[in-house]
């Protein structure tokens, strides 16, 4: 796989070279000249796909209702049958693939191998489960993955630690933490964590509670939540103000609303609506999405490449 990969839309305005060994992704005006502003793509540039609805982490507050019985879906002909028509241009450069728990999927080796042979680089969340991380697995995860994200559940400490002892002996694997903010001491357990592991891991991602899937049943109150949100800006304005930059900050698509607010602009988040560039498809029933906390979908995977001009017999 090459360092450097560039995908263009003129009819979008979009131009975007992303640089594989620093997972950066660079977005241009593809006519600086031009009137017409850069707008959503036909072929988003990054996916998160379920590979499966399996998960023995048993959180509470899983909006997937992932559940330990729950199956594996087929993915590796369904990669094959969905991004191999497509032009390299029309492929993606990444996806992030999760579940349920992704590296519980049998087929986990040769999903990565797959999407990498199709010049797609591969990353996954997991929640530090081990069970099925052999030394096989690892050597592929090294071969063919760029990054692991660990979430960092707060019933699974000892997990997602040994997660991160496991994955940053791997070379070339960045490592990104998934924290979940709900309440004001939500933010305390991020800070916590943000202070003790800040340099050593490449982002931490934040991705705000959703009620929906098992979270639906959770007490929930909108007062609490925008209590967390205020004291989450609020660290994050002053920790830039002392350092400089958030740089190894990532917002999950539930922030944008907040981001975008003028009271937050010195955050310095990007501007752009994350669903313009990516999207979520799951492989149970092949239905793609505007993104994972989406409860809608758009339509049919297939059928929506087909409007795009995608020829699937
Ligand atoms: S680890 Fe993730 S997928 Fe598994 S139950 Fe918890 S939130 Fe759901």
């Amino acid at each position: 796989m090459k360092d450097i990969k560039i995908r263009s839309f003129p009819d979008k305005n979009y131009k975007a070279v992303f640089i594989r060994s620093t997972a950066m992704t660079i977005r241009l005006l593809h006519d600086v000249n031009s009137d017409i502003p850069m707008s959503e793509l036909d072929f988003p540039e990054f996916y998160d796909i379920k590979l499966t609805g399996k998960c023995e982490g048993k959180c509470p507050w899983c909006y997937m209702s992932s559940m330990p019985d729950n199956n594996h879906y087929e993915v590796v002909s369904n990669l094959l049958k969905l991004f191999g028509p497509m032009t390299q241009n029309q492929r993606p450069f990444q996806i992030a693939y999760g579940g349920g728990e992704p590296t519980l999927h049998p087929d986990f080796e040769e999903i990565l191998r797959t999407t990498k042979n199709l010049d797609i680089v591969p990353n996954f969340t997991t929640n530090g489960d081990q069970s099925n991380i052999t030394a096989k697995v690892l050597q592929t995860v090294e071969e063919c993955s760029d990054g692991v994200a660990i979430s960092c559940h707060p019933h699974l400490v000892k997990q997602w630690k040994r997660a991160l002892q496991i994955y940053a002996e791997l070379a070339n694997t960045k490592i990104n933490f998934h924290i979940i903010i709900s309440t004001p001491e939500s933010v305390d357990y991020f800070i916590n964590i943000y202070k003790f592991y800040k340099g050593l891991i490449d982002y931490f991602v934040l991705l705000k509670f959703s009620p929906i899937g098992r979270a639906a049943t959770m007490p929930f109150q909108e007062e609490i939540e925008q209590e967390a949100t205020r004291k989450l800006f609020s660290f994050l304005k002053s920790h830039k103000e002392v350092i400089g930059t958030l740089s190894d900050i990532a917002f999950g698509a539930h922030y944008y609303p907040d981001l975008a607010k003028e009271e937050n602009a010195s955050i310095g988040a990007s501007i752009y609506q994350p669903n313009m560039f990516s999207k979520y498809i799951d492989m149970k029933d092949m239905t793609i999405y505007s993104n994972s906390f989406e409860t809608k979908p758009i339509d049919n995977v297939f059928e929506f490449f087909r409007t795009k001009g995608i020829c699937y017999d």
